[in-house]
């Protein structure tokens, strides 16, 4: 992490004070949604292949409940501690509110290098992880997803063990599964689809032509592949990708299909991707395009390289990738943010869509989904757009203003002690 990086709990309270101050919130509501309401922190021993005990942290963060019970995904990395998952929790609280689905925020992690991981040990440390945390889950309470390090292998995992312990399959106690688990059409696609029509939302309001619009995309995991191939199929062309190999650029396009079979075929990397020149990661954030799709990381545009990005619009795929002491410096450049909590909402609308159809035991066509997410998005990005030009704040303050007013109304309806 860069010097000028900030603790992401901090760049999320700094954005949640600006929009409350705006908003005028009173001190007791700020303070109720100031703090998450649940924080739990587990020790997970796993039997590994070698015959070794190894302990492994584990959390999960119950941020809000008032809008319904909290959703959020599960991450696995050697980055995860508690201030993360508590910054992430509060983003999903902000991010379900802005979409108007019926959700709180919560989010999970374990502190652990998948990569380095069997498939066994996986599956036992996703087990010991579900069962420690059986009284926190519930599709009525806190409902888990996928996230960086996490697919629908995870998921199947956790889900067959919660109903294991329960005593009937439970498939609505978590999202992302596989599509013969329950799992729903197009929620594979999901987040990188919202980040593309969130990019046509906002290239319209710019007045930007997407045919021949040029796009670097930062990350290539499901949400910045699946975002450079859905922005490319609207005319736009894709300069850069870029993962933890490195960045790749090429003037004349990369063509998306084929860098993703080639990381298919390649553990999963796009290391030595012949196609295209490699660059460095900072690079990639300061190339000359007309849109930046930041889709790997928290911290990547920080106040050490934000007076270098020379894109026109910057769509966050990923949660938290612009620390908030480069909010300032974007806004002053006149660069237009669609943030995370609104651009990367495309995934836990389709999760709701999951839950949805798990509880009804009826199946949508992936039309459908599709149709009903991207009407979601375009209406969330325009009420956004509008909250921005009411209150004169960037399309970031404006989202948390939109979300915060919600949770707070509800808040007071439903009373406290
Ligand atoms: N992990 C994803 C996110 O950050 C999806 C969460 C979900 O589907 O519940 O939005």
């Amino acid at each position: 992490m860069s010097q000028a990086a900030l603790n992401p709990l901090d760049s999320m309270m700094s954005r949640f004070d600006e929009a409350t101050k705006i908003l005028g919130l009173d001190e007791s509501t700020y303070n109720v949604l100031k703090y998450p309401q649940k924080s739990v922190m587990v020790h997970l021993p796993i039997m590994m292949d070698n015959g070794k005990v190894q302990v492994f942290e584990g959390y999960r963060v119950v941020h809000n409940g008032y809008l319904g019970p909290s959703k959020g995904g599960i991450r696995y990395s050697m980055d995860v501690n508690q201030d993360e998952v508590k910054a992430l929790a509060a983003w999903m609280t902000w991010k379900c509110a802005v979409v108007g689905i019926p959700y709180g925020g919560g989010k999970g992690g374990i502190k652990c290098d998948p990569r380095s991981m069997s498939k066994g040990e996986l599956e036992r440390l996703t087990r010991a992880y579900t069962a420690a945390m059986f009284d926190v889950f519930g599709p009525d309470k806190d409902i888990p997803a996928p996230d960086m390090g996490t697919g629908q292998q995870e998921m199947a995992w956790l889900m067959d063990e919660y109903s294991k312990m329960k005593g009937f399959s439970s498939p609505a106690v978590v999202t992302g599964k596989p599509l013969v688990l329950g799992g729903s059409l197009g929620r594979v696609e999901a987040t990188g689809r919202g980040v593309m029509v969130s990019t046509r939302s906002a290239l319209a309001k710019l007045g930007i032509n997407p045919i021949g619009a040029t796009c670097a995309v930062q990350g290539f995991g499901n949400v910045g592949s699946i975002s450079a191939k859905l922005i490319a199929s609207q005319g736009l062309r894709i300069v850069a990708i870029s993962d933890i190999s490195g960045a790749y650029y090429n003037a004349d396009g990369i063509d998306v299909d084929d860098a993703i079979t080639y990381r298919d075929a390649s553990n999963g990397t796009l290391d030595g991707y012949k196609k295209a020149t490699k660059i460095s990661n900072n690079d990639l954030l300061t190339l000359n395009v007309d849109v930046l799709v930041p889709a790997a990381m928290e911290d990547q545009i920080t106040a050490d390289n934000a007076n270098n990005v020379k894109a026109k619009l910057i769509v966050e795929g990923a949660n938290g990738p612009t620390s908030s002491n480069a909010d300032a410096i974007l806004n002053k450049k006149g660069i237009m943010v669609v943030p995370d909590i609104l651009a990367n909402a495309g995934g836990v609308t389709v999760s709701y869509f999951e839950w949805v159809q798990n509880r009804l035991g009826y199946f949508w066509t992936e039309e459908r989904v599709n149709r009903r997410a991207d009407r979601v998005m375009k209406q969330a990005f325009e009420g956004v757009y509008q909250a921005s030009k009411k209150y004169g704040v960037s399309m970031r303050i404006a989202a948390y203003i939109v979300a915060i007013d919600k949770v707070a109304s509800t808040m007071k309806l439903r009373g406290i002690y």
